[in-house]
């Protein structure tokens, strides 16, 4: 059981991080109801102590990436896993990816229909086959040889999701996930679900970063997005930082954007903030928008973003998850006691 006081760690430990985001876009305060602030507080709180869990009982930033990712796959708010859009044809196709800053290891899955988890599959790539990308069928039977956990394609159905497939193809419109459309306008909360990612720094030192994704609404001919290539949506290494990104993945793919993060820090020591702002200067340039997270071995950490808000939250050694969602700086939050969760 998780209490504030067993969260926090003594001083002198090396430094523990784990950075997360559940996608950026048009997020307006005056939009967004309470209920549902509450409901992304704590799918974020929740995703935040698993990784911390991990990191803080030793585990390491691989493990801590997965736990936080599989959290936010999970939860219906996020448009990965359960809750991921839907394609021209009706389908969920989740790509999600993984790396090891240590090793440089790296793992992807792409247009995966029945894996519930696409991170796992994503880390059963990186650690138990010579390969980077699996995709599709292959993906699948691989996933099933591994024993992972396999669902029915319907089990990422939601009410939503449809119906926001229903609109975009009136429209003949490729919806980003967290598009705002002016002219038909969707519930408000339910256009900013976006593309999770996590970064964290383990007690060893070892950085790790991972996204997952369902894509766009209304894709077709089997659209890839940034979220699995390696380099564009995710990258890791221990010489750098680790990075995860969201938003308009084409330009992300065009600009290498965390790889081209990353290559700022390492070769050119720019700071943190400053690489992941002309990354996305870059890509506004090219009329996309989104956000970086990123994460060095010091535990010094940014959350950039240009659009209006990008959901997201971090947790270092003191154990107090810090949530933001908008442009203000990122708030506690306090947990309950333990009797009451
Ligand atoms: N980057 C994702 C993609 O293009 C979408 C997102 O981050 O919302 O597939």
């Amino acid at each position: 059981m998780i209490t504030q006081m067993n969260l926090a760690q003594a001083d002198n430990a090396p430094p523990i991080r784990l950075v997360i985001h559940g996608g950026a876009g048009t997020i307006e305060r005056s939009k967004l109801t309470a209920e549902c602030e509450q409901a992304y507080t704590q799918a974020l709180t929740q995703s935040l102590i698993a990784g911390y869990t991990v990191l803080n009982s030793g585990g390491s930033s691989v493990d801590a990436v997965i736990a936080a990712i599989v959290v936010m796959e999970d939860s219906p708010l996020f448009n990965a896993g359960k809750g991921a859009v839907f394609t021209h044809s009706g389908r969920n196709e989740l790509d999600a990816s993984i790396m090891d800053g240590s090793t440089r290891m790296a793992g992807a899955v792409a247009a995966v229909t029945t894996i519930r988890n696409p991170i796992r599959a994503a880390h059963a790539v990186m650690t138990q086959s010579p390969h980077v990308m699996l995709i599709g069928q292959g993906a699948e039977s691989f996933a099933i040889e591994k024993g992972l956990d396999i669902v029915d394609p319907a089990y990422f159905h939601t009410e939503f999701r449809w119906n926001q497939l229903q609109k975009a193809i009136k429209q003949e419109r490729i919806l980003l996930d967290h598009d705002a459309d002016p002219d038909t306008p969707l519930p408000d909360h339910d256009q900013k679900r976006g593309t999770v990612g996590a970064v964290a720094l383990d007690r060893n030192g070892n950085l790790a970063a991972g996204t997952s994704t369902g894509g766009l609404t209304n894709k077709r001919f089997g659209r890839i997005g940034d979220s699995p290539i390696i380099g564009a949506g995710t990258y890791a290494d221990n010489r750098s930082i680790a990075v995860s990104a969201t938003g308009t993945g084409e330009m992300f793919i065009r600009t290498a954007a965390a790889f081209n993060t990353a290559a700022q820090v390492r070769f050119q020591h720019t700071s943190l903030e400053k690489a992941a702002d002309n990354t996305l200067a870059e890509i506004a340039a090219m009329q996309g928008d989104g956000g970086l997270i990123v994460l060095d071995t010091k535990g010094n950490h940014a959350m950039r973003f240009n659009t209006r808000g990008m959901y997201r939250g971090v947790i270092g050694n003191d154990g107090i998850p810090r949530i933001g969602i908008f442009t203000d700086t990122e708030q506690p939050v306090t947990l309950p006691p333990a009797s009451a969760r």
